[in-house]
């Protein structure tokens, strides 16, 4: 698949790169992107503000809809339709929201 890299430490180092396709294991879906956000912390892994490890693809606020559906994924099919925080290393883990999964709505984060 083709992704926004940051192939190297320092600033900048960015570009399209091929990567290897993510697979889908039992417990995981794969999503074909249809809009992805650009976010303040991409700009820090650019200019090398914010923690990274390269390679680092770029993008971690997303919607697409799902393709495939490892086996022992429940209520997801291909066809459905997702937004997603990939990032979700940030949350309190205890609130209202997070217990469910809600992680956007922490009021923590
Ligand atoms: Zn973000
Ligand atoms: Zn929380």
């Amino acid at each position: 698949m083709e992704a926004v890299t940051k192939f190297q430490k320092g600033s900048g180092n960015v570009e399209l790169r091929n990567m290897p396709d993510p697979e889908c294991t039992d417990e995981k879906v794969i999503l074909e992107i249809a809009h992805c956000g650009v976010c303040g912390t991409d700009l820090h892994v650019y200019h090398d503000t914010f923690r990274n490890y390269p390679p680092v693809i770029l993008g971690h606020e997303f919607s697409g809809t799902i393709v495939e559906v490892g086996r022992s994924v429940k209520d997801i099919k291909p066809g459905d339709i997702f937004s997603v925080l990939g990032a979700t290393a940030v949350q309190c883990s205890s609130c209202e929201y997070c217990e469910p999964g809600e992680f956007m709505f922490c009021e923590n984060r």
